[in-house]
């Protein structure tokens, strides 16, 4: 087995705000280096890096809007989020939470602050991902999983200096609470100043970390600090992050679903007339209805 190296750190992207409610450094696929079809299955990073909110007695963060053609992954590590979707999903995630909708054929949905988070404000920090679906599932039916923290896999060093929530696929034998459509890999990896975790992914699965507290050493070559991108080379399989500090971080790695990615807004299509496809549907009421 070789080493899979480091290919790039990514500094975070001048923030931009999605709506009032999520100031995001859109990583994938804006960030140098980050294309859709490089990182591929994961299409979209948006990060909202630690921000500070004033209470709102209205919750801020995003109306009603569409999504077609790929599953929307949100990951909170301070906050809360509160969703509600047209097929009927719903929920509110917490610290450590993530919830997974499978937009595939088409859905509403809104996405805000939980409302009595909102009362007091505070510091947010999250993650939202766009996980493609393959051609053959984009027309498959919407679904909502809401993935509390204690349904995740857990994997510990017996020192307790690495702590591993697997949202997705599986880490030494114990298995992620996500049902995905393609093979991957998803964790949020805590570790002490001192901690080393190896980790290990077939060589052609795209593989990056994104730094979400404290600071990393990865192979001992490259240094990344907080909301720093790790993009890992598809020329190996093995690697090894060190805390150089109390570190957090997401680990995302995936088997590229290699089709075509015709992007636009809120749609991932394969062609040009699928995405055409999508804006006269959404104008034609096709995604159902969800309340404001
Ligand atoms: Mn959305």
């Amino acid at each position: 087995m070789r080493v899979k190296s480091v290919e790039s750190i990514v500094s975070p992207p001048s923030p931009h705000f999605v709506g009032d409610g999520f100031r995001v450094h859109n990583f994938i696929p804006s960030a140098r280096g980050l294309s859709r079809e490089r990182m591929d299955p994961f299409v979209m990073l948006d990060y909202n890096s630690k921000f500070y909110f004033e209470a709102s007695a209205t919750p801020k963060g995003v109306g009603v809007h569409p999504h077609r053609g790929f599953e929307t992954v949100t990951i909170a590590y301070q906050g809360k989020v509160e969703h509600h979707d047209s097929s009927g999903g719903g929920g509110i995630i917490g610290e450590g939470d993530v919830q997974w909708m499978t937009a595939a054929r088409g859905v509403l949905h809104k996405e805000f602050h939980e409302k009595e988070w909102s009362k007091n404000g505070g510091i947010f920090q999250m993650v939202q991902l766009w996980v493609n679906l393959p051609a053959k599932d984009k027309r498959a039916s919407p679904k909502y999983q809401s993935i509390e923290n204690k349904k995740m896999g857990k994997w510990q060093l017996p020192d307790n200096s690495v702590f591993v929530d697997i949202i997705a696929g599986e880490l030494h034998g114990i298995k992620g609470a996500a049902d995905t459509f393609t093979p991957m890999h998803m964790y949020n990896v805590k570790m002490i100043k001192g901690g080393i975790c190896d980790l290990s992914f077939p060589k052609h699965y795209n593989t990056a970390l994104l730094v979400i507290e404290g600071s990393i050493s990865v192979n001992s070559t490259h240094e990344a600090l907080t909301d720093h991108f790790v993009l890992m080379a598809n020329d190996g399989e093995n690697f090894h992050i060190e805390a150089t500090e109390e570190t957090k971080i997401l680990v995302m790695s995936g088997e590229p679903i290699r089709e075509p990615i015709v992007s636009y807004g809120p749609f991932v299509m394969n062609t040009e007339e699928e995405l055409q496809q999508a804006y006269e549907d959404f104008r034609n009421g096709k995604f159902g209805h969800l309340a404001d």
